[in-house]
């Protein structure tokens, strides 16, 4: 299981870092794409916007001169750009999706050209709880979250007879910048409805990710794993 070339992206911070971390762990050879900040130890850092092909390419291109073809991905990179719909703009929307939505088109269709060739990849993609549930306030966010899950079904449809799956992750609240953002109360109320009262770890997020790639996982292909919980419900 060890020593195979993952990349994945928005992993300076976060859960994309931790999730960077476990693949490392595993001895794992690890890209990470990032744009700022420090790197885990053990990784290559290449610089990617994911908005951007041509630098999405160079990331590739860079992280399988130094490790071999990318065997899993994982799509981590996201923002969010809250507000009410009648205060959203145009433009909130459009580049939450160009990030979350699009930026996770981009990175897995690259990623497949190596995969195609090998006949085996592993393709992860990190969703949300609000993805499927909804949330106010988060319009741009839930659209691209829940657009992840049919992209990964299609290709799941599209990649599997050339052993290459493509699963979904679908984190609820994690302890984590993002969250750290969120009032006081509206963090109560999120508390009140995960049935196991507590915010997820970084960690298991990541645990999933190291599954969804291994051998366990070989069978699984355009499943949503959500890792929130219980606010879902299994969703
Ligand atoms: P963070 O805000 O801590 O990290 C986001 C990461 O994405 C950073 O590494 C950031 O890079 C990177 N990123 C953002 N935009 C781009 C871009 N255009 N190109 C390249 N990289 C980019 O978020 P989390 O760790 O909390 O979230 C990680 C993922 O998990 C996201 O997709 C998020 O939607 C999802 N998620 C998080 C939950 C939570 O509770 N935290 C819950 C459910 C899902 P940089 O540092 O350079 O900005």
């Amino acid at each position: 299981m060890a020593d195979r070339s993952v990349l994945v992206t928005g992993g300076n911070r976060g859960i994309g870092r931790a999730i960077a971390e476990a693949f490392v762990a595993a001895g794992d050879k690890v890209a990470v794409t990032y744009r700022s900040g420090e790197l885990p130890d053990g990784v290559l850092g290449v610089t990617c916007d994911v908005t951007d092909t041509a630098a999405v390419e160079a990331a590739f291109a860079e992280a399988e001169a130094a490790h071999g073809p990318v065997e899993i991905v994982v799509a981590n990179a996201g923002i969010t750009k809250d507000t009410l719909l009648l205060r959203m703009s145009e433009e909130d929307f459009t580049s939450v999706l160009d990030t979350n939505l699009t930026g996770a088109f981009r990175v897995a269709k690259r990623a497949s050209k190596s995969m195609l060739r090998q006949r085996k990849g592993r393709i992860i993609f990190i969703s949300s709880v609000v993805g499927l549930l909804g949330s106010p306030g988060q319009v741009n966010y839930a659209a691209s979250k829940a657009g992840l899950v049919g992209m990964a079904r299609s290709m799941a449809r599209e990649l599997g007879s050339r052993n290459i799956t493509a699963n979904v992750v679908a984190p609820g609240f994690i302890e984590t910048a993002m969250t750290a953002e969120l009032t006081e109360d509206r963090q109560k109320e999120i508390l009140a409805s995960v049935p196991l009262t507590r915010y997820g770890q970084v960690e298991e997020i990541a645990g999933v990710c190291v599954f969804l790639a291994g051998p366990d996982a070989s069978y699984i292909t355009g499943a949503v794993i959500p890792v929130d919980g219980g606010l879902g419900m299994g969703h």
